[in-house]
């Protein structure tokens, strides 16, 4: 089956039960055993839950991974996956990560003694540099958040296979309909399905993805020991959003391309940020590892913050809130917002400036959209 088909069928569809075709929302903490020591597959929600298997087959399904893994939020995924360390482990992450990956590492694991680089991770010689005798996993996201930069997945793993290093990435801004991270290598893939696999801004998950036997076994005990498991209706609602990712994942970016080339071209923007452009310096990679170049667009705005406000400030169909991924079109300003709870002084190593307009392009009409934008930059 092809993937606009596992989007729709992967996992237990039609329920057994009474042949529902919509997976039924199994609101149960717990199972009656059908004999002394014997379950009929279920005992506690916890542990596992129909509704969910359902969720985790299919998106395990989709990544072409061994199993999938369906957690409260995408933090409760990244927080059970670095649970796979132990004190004394060393961590190489992208630099430009996610800020509240950023924060989970640097604030908060940090203390429990693992210990993080942050790195660009465009250079295979930078990576060997940073490799000390207690490296035990690398973390990337591609194309990162909010700059969309590209990172060679083949590059990285083979660096990691060499030496025995797990590798994670955050597939949460592709998506597999645009890329599969574990055809190149990839240990796990993790993801906030609060963004385009569920795609309607009405639930926060998360997932994870396996590549062997032995991680999948690794993770479903942190999920049950850590309790960090998705809720039955939550699975239910990513589950229905992900039957349509495939149409809208193209739609997006369409969009997307289109408002790239718009902004691109615009007298009163500096800076352009979109894989999809042939001038973003990862483009080429991007093309190479990914079907598409996702719905994410950032901009630098001409002049100071005083112009990123007025111009967040004069949108109308583009609403001003965090998160992306839905199918209405939002617009963040990262050095406040996303992004606040990196330093300033390490926002401005990475690049992520005062005038960065992070943009979640959505399904309105395009013509809408442009309009929009054009009507709010001429006050800038
Ligand atoms: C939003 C996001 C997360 C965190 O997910 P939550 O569902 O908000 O906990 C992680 N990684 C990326 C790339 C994200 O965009």
């Amino acid at each position: 089956m092809r993937f606009e088909t596992l989007a729709i069928h992967a996992g237990e569809r039609p329920d057994k039960t009474f042949g529902a075709i919509s997976v039924p929302i199994y609101q149960t903490s717990n199972f009656a055993f059908e004999d002394v020591g014997k379950t009929r597959g279920y005992d506690y929600s916890r542990t596992a839950n129909p509704t969910r298997k359902v969720l985790e087959d299919t998106i395990a399904r989709l990544e072409e991974g061994k199993a999938g893994f369906a957690f409260a939020t995408g933090m409760a995924a990244e927080a059970t996956v670095i649970h796979l360390l132990k004190a004394g482990d060393h961590v190489i992450s992208g630099d430009d990560v996610y800020g509240g990956t950023y924060r989970l590492f640097q604030n908060v694991m940090c203390d429990f003694g693992l210990e993080f680089t942050f790195l660009r991770m465009n250079s295979r010689e930078a990576i060997k540099r940073a490799i000390k005798p207690n490296t035990k996993m690398l973390w990337i996201e591609t194309p990162s958040n909010p700059l969309l930069n590209i990172v060679d997945i083949e590059m990285v793993t083979e660096v990691a296979k060499k030496r025995g290093i797990l590798t994670v990435i955050d597939n949460t801004f592709a998506t597999p309909y645009f890329l599969k991270p574990i055809k190149y290598g990839i240990d796990l893939v993790v993801h906030s399905t609060t963004k385009y696999l569920n795609g309607h801004c009405d639930v926060v998950g998360g997932a994870v993805v396996t590549s062997t036997d032995e991680l999948t076994q690794r993770v479903q005990f942190l999920l049950n020991a850590m309790g960090t498991c998705a809720s039955p209706f939550d699975c239910w609602l990513v589950l229905r959003g992900i039957e349509t990712l495939p149409v809208r994942m193209k739609q997006h970016e369409e969009n997307a391309m289109a408002i790239a080339n718009y902004l691109k071209k615009h007298s009163k923007v500096k800076k352009v940020f979109y894989p999809g452009l042939d001038t973003h310096p990862g483009h080429d990679i991007a093309k190479k590892q990914m079907k598409g170049f996702g719905g994410v667009v950032s901009f630098e705005i001409k002049g100071s913050i005083e112009n990123a406000n007025t111009f967040l400030r004069r949108l109308a169909v583009f609403s001003l809130a965090e998160s992306l991924g839905g199918v209405a079109s939002l617009a963040e300003h990262p050095a406040t917002m996303s992004h606040a709870s990196m330093p300033q002084d390490y926002r401005a190593k990475i690049g992520i400036t005062d005038e960065l307009i992070r943009l979640s392009v959505g399904l309105e009409n395009i013509d809408d959209l442009i309009a929009d934008l054009e009507k709010a930059l001429k006050h800038c």
